[in-house]
């Protein structure tokens, strides 16, 4: 009789457009790409500010803190690797973009629209992934 292989969480991989972000992360530094004119900040990464459409824009270091927005906890389980229930939340950072991420060190029952959080970072091989705890 065989074991089943190992079966481990797909991760994401940086494009030329993410790198910068991909980056920041490995360095425990949470980076969004800023409109260099009006100084919008923006999440996802695009090449036009929605604020005033410039195209021109640098990466900048965030606080690394926000508020949840929304979360749901899901029951279903989509991929071999994920043990349920887990959460996806969408945290609001301080500067005005979203993120989705996940909720680390409190329990799904706890989680409260408006709760404090701060980034906390998943670290793996070839990638580190932008978590977010209580503050
Ligand atoms: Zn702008």
């Amino acid at each position: 009789m065989t074991q089943p292989a190992q079966v481990t969480k797909p991760l994401p991989e940086a494009d030329d457009a993410s790198k910068p972000f991909w980056d920041g992360a490995m360095e425990g530094r949470l980076v969004i790409l800023r409109c260099a004119d009006c100084k919008a900040w923006r999440m996802p990464w695009r090449h036009h500010c929605d604020q005033c459409l410039s195209d021109r824009s640098t990466w900048e270091q965030a606080s690394g803190r926000g508020v949840v927005r929304t979360f749901g906890i899901m029951h279903q389980k989509y991929h071999p690797a994920f043990e349920v229930p887990y959460n996806v939340t969408i945290v609001e950072l301080a500067e005005g973009p979203r993120i989705t991420t996940n909720l680390v060190g409190v329990s799904n029952a706890d989680i409260r629209v408006g709760m404090p959080v701060v980034v906390d970072w998943e670290r793996h091989s070839d990638i580190t992934l932008p978590k977010f705890r209580p503050a």
